[in-house]
């Protein structure tokens, strides 16, 4: 028989939710929130990126599906009206595996995941960071900070600072500005930039303070650090989908009309 565990957001309409899908899969399915097979998230993308984080150190053994609760996110193939449809589908056992890929954030003696970006980021003051690729110097960087994402978080922040949506399943990252300051002192390359995963981008800074790092849904301090490194992980997070769904609809949905 198969684990399942369910996330879900704190409100009233994703706890009833979770209710009545315990309630339908509980001659299939065993509930184990310690070492689940199946994840279930009810919320939103949000909820999604705290599942992944919660089994960050299970990804090998973790398949992903999302209900929403609110209008149609990325990681959610299934509206609030739609659960049954879901139910039956994990019933069925007969899904896709879309393989979302990870980034690697290497600072200090810590490593982190995420599943749609990391960000170096200050509100206070400008940040001056140098950025390397590949250990070749690419730019000193002025303004609020840099956002690098993966394919799958190129619709979230990444979009809002005018950097290009990619069509999941593309193993990569982009490097976009977070309010770049450009004037005839300072310039930096003010345009997105896409790498594949034989790159590394180094960001360093003589003086983070006052800067958080942000992965994904999570904030980290970066006290007592100079140097970032951030590549395109071996790791990714199993997303099973019952049903297909088409990327462009998605977009089309959620930015368009
Ligand atoms: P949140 O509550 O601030 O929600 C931000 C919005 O981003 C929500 O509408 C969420 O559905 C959406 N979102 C998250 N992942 C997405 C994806 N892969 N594609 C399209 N939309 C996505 O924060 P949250 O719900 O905890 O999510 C954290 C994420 O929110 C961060 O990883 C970041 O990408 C995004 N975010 C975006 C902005 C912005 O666009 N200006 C600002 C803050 C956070």
């Amino acid at each position: 028989m198969k684990r399942i565990a369910i996330i879900c957001r704190e409100d009233k309409a994703s706890y009833r939710l979770k209710d009545i899908i315990l309630r339908e899969l509980k001659n299939d399915m065993i509930y184990d929130e310690e070492h689940p097979d199946l994840v279930i998230s009810v919320g939103g993308d949000g909820t999604m990126l705290s599942c992944i984080h919660k089994y960050i150190n299970q990804l090998d053994s973790v398949y992903f599906v999302g209900l929403h609760t609110g209008t149609l996110g990325f990681y959610t193939d299934y509206r609030k009206e739609e659960y049954m449809e879901l139910i039956e589908g994990i019933k069925s056992d007969k899904g896709t595996v879309l393989e979302r890929y990870l980034l690697k954030v290497h600072y200090g003696d810590k490593e982190s995941l995420a599943l749609n970006e990391v960000r170096i980021e200050n509100n206070v003051h400008s940040l001056v960071l140098d950025v390397f690729i590949d250990e070749e110097h690419l730019e000193t960087f002025r303004g609020n900070g840099l956002c690098v994402s993966t394919d799958s978080g190129s619709t979230a922040y990444n979009r809002s600072l005018g950097g290009a949506i990619i069509y999941p399943g593309v193993k990569l990252m982009q490097l976009s500005e977070i309010a770049g300051i450009h004037h005839n002192a300072y310039r930096s390359l003010d345009s997105s930039l896409i790498l594949d995963d034989r790159h590394k981008i180094c960001v360093h800074s003589l003086n983070f303070s006052n800067a958080i790092l942000g992965i994904d849904n999570e904030v980290h301090e970066l006290k007592d650090i100079n140097q970032l490194e951030i590549e395109v992980s071996d790791k990714c997070a199993r997303f099973i989908q019952f049903k297909p769904l088409s990327f462009i609809k998605r977009v089309k949905r959620a930015f368009i009309k």
